[in-house]
Formats: structure tokens, C-alpha cells, sequence
């Protein structure tokens, strides 16, 4: 069979993708590689900002989206995608136990995982204090102390945008300069609040039930700062592996798209945090699972029209 579409991850995009694919009565399956999963969301232990359903538990957020799907009759199989390759006009979707799928569009929705520091507590304490994401979970921490790692465009921001809440915040980077754009730079400069710590290399995150504070390497010497939260930003790695050499990627590997989703193969739509935006979040990612199915419906409808 030549599915109408196949759509590839059950994060908030691909959800959401599988119920307007459903109600447009599309011929579809998704295919996630983990058992039951939602996506990352289910890793948050709130979400304060999705419309509608404040102070979520993320799991339960991704159960509801996932439920919502199933009810509508969506179609779930659990594997691991490893490649697609087009070949006149029907795209072949390939899985990592062998089996493969034929279909006439892709929904690529395969996310993104934040790069981790890999230090002791980081684990332990993740969600307990420690964050990859300063939009989601930087309300928490009103008048309290916070730590950002990095020194990229990413932590530069994020330590701005927690300056208007926290008390402090410790800006921790390993080099003696940042990465970062000059005016990010500037304006952290100019911010009272925010401490930098330059050429320190985290080495622990502890505490005993939420963190307390982050081990540095500082200069070649250790020490602790008391924090409330440690907000890690180094990077984002997207899912994009299995479309490598298929569809346009930008340098850090995520698939160029607008918010139609529409890439450089027209058959194939990237949706959610694979793609490039400006703001990764369940609520962009939820647009663009609609946005995809209906920019794959034009394009189906156009394929009907040339035959
Ligand atoms: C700890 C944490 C807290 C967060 N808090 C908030 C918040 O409060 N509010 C908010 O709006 N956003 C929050 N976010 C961000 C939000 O979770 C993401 O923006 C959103 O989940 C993106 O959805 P997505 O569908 O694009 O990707 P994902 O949710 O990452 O889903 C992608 C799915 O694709 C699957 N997949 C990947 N590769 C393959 C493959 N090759 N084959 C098959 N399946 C594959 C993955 O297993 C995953 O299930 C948070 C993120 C984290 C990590």
C-alpha cells in the first residue's frame, strides 16, 4: 500500500499532525521509536504556557495530545527511522528492523535533543533545577538564583531573559570570550545582575532534592556557586540523520522550512523543533503538525491534477 502520508516522531508536532490527518481522512501512520512516546515534553515537570491548559504535568500534556490522536483513529508503529529515499514521486520510508513503508508525502517530525554537559547530578536533579530551556521554566525562578552554561547566542539570551526575574544570574563559560553576537554581548555587559564567570568548566551539580548550586572548575581552581537552577545551554542536536543529502539543511543540521513546512523536496514537510524557527515550544510545534498535513494535502491534490 502508498500511504497519503507517513509521519515520522509522536512529539507535539507529529500529534498534532495525526489529527488533522485523520480528519482530513488521509491514509497515514506515524511511526515513533519509542515505546508509547510522546516526544520531550513528557521530560517537563509543568508547562505553564500552553493555551488553555495551565500547570500541565508534560507527560500528561503528551498522553492528552497522544490520546486525542488514537481516538481519531490514528495508527501507531514503533520503530526507529533510518532512511527515506525519494524515487519518482513516492517516498520510501525505511526502518531500522528492515521493514519499510511507501508513501506519496513525508511529515518529518523527529524533534530536537538539547546537547548535555554530562556531569555528575545533571541527571539526577533534571527537572528538579536543572533546565534546557529558559523560555519554559525561567518563571520558576522569581527572585532566586540562577546559572546559565554556555556562551552562545542561545546563553547569552537565556541569561538576559532570566536577568528580568531572577535575582542573579551566574553567565558560566568555559573560554574567556563568548560565541555570541556583539549586541547579545553588549547587553549582558550592561545588565547588573548578571555575574559572568568566564574560563570555568562545570564539574558537578549538586543538591539533595532540587539543586543547590553548580562545582566549577574556575581557572584551574574549584569552587561552588549557590544557585537555585542551572540553565544548560550548549546546543541542540536535531533529529535530522535519516534526511541527510535529501532535503536542504542549515549548518547546525535542521531542515529549512517556513511555517508552511514545505522543504526543498516537496513531498517531504518538516515539522516542530526539526525545522528552523525561531522558537522551539509545544505550541509551534502543534502549528506546525497542522500547517504540515495541510501543505501535504496541496501537494497531493496537485499530484492527482498532473495525472
Ligand atoms: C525538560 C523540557 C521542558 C520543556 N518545557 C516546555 C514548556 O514548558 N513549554 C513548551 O512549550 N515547551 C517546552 N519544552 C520544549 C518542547 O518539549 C518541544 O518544543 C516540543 O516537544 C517539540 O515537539 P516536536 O514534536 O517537534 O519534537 P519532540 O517532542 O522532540 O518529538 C520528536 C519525536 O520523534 C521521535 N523520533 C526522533 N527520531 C526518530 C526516528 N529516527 N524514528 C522514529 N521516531 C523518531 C522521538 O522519539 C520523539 O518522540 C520543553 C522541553 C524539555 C526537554
Amino acid at each position: 500500500m502508498i500511504y497519503d502520508t507517513i509521519i515520522i516522531g509522536s512529539g507535539s508536532a507529529g500529534l498534532s499532525a495525526a489529527i488533522y490527518a485523520s480528519r482530513s481522512e488521509m491514509d497515514f501512520i506515524v511511526i515513533e521509536k519509542i515505546f508509547m512516546g510522546t516526544g520531550q515534553i513528557a521530560e517537563s515537570e509543568r508547562v505553564d504556557n500552553y493555551p488553555g491548559l495551565y500547570g500541565e504535568n508534560g507527560y500528561d500534556l503528551g498522553e492528552k495530545f497522544r490520546s486525542h490522536a488514537e481516538t481519531l483513529g490514528a495508527r501507531f508503529i514503533e520503530g526507529e527511522v533510518t532512511k527515506i529515499s525519494p524515487a519518482k514521486g513516492i517516498y520510501t520510508v525505511y526502518l531500522q528492523d528492515g521493514s519499510e513503508f511507501e508513501t506519496k508525502t513525508v511529515i518529518f517530525a523527529a524533534g530536537a535533543s538539547h546537547r548535555k554537559l554530562g556531569i555528575k547530578g545533571e541527571e539526577e536533579l533534571s527537572g528538579r533545577g536543572v533546565s534546557y530551556c529558559a523560555v519554559c521554566d525561567g518563571a520558576f525562578y522569581k527572585n532566586k538564583v540562577a546559572a546559565v552554561v554556555g556562551g552562545g547566542d542561545t546563553a547569552l539570551g537565556d541569561a538576559l531573559y532570566l536577568s528580568k526575574i531572577a535575582s542573579k544570574v551566574y553567565l558560566i563559560h568555559r573560554r574567556d570570550e563568548f560565541r555570541a553576537n556583539k549586541s547579545l554581548c553588549s547587553k549582558v555587559a550592561e545588565t547588573e545582575n548578571i555575574e559572568t564567570v568566564m574560563n570555568a568548566v562545570p564539574v558537578e551539580i549538586f543538591g539533595d532534592k532540587r539543586v543547590e548550586g553548580i562545582r566549577i572548575n574556575h581557572n584551574g581552581r574549584e569552587e561552588a556557586l549557590e544557585v537555585n537552577g542551572v540553565f544548560v545551554a550548549v546546543g541542540t542536536v536535531p533529529g535530522s540523520e535519516p534526511l541527510s543529502g535529501v532535503v536542504n539543511m542549515d549548518s547546525g543540521g535542521y531542515i529549512i522550512a517556513g511555517e508552511d513546512c514545505i522543504t526543498s523536496d516537496k513531498g517531504i514537510f518538516a515539522a516542530g523543533d526539526v525545522r528552523t524557527k525561531p522558537l522551539r515550544q509545544v505550541v509551534t510545534a502543534a502549528a506546525d503538525g497542522a500547517n504540515s498535513i495541510y501543505s501535504a494535502e496541496k501537494y497531493i491534490s496537485q499530484l492527482s491534477v498532473r495525472k
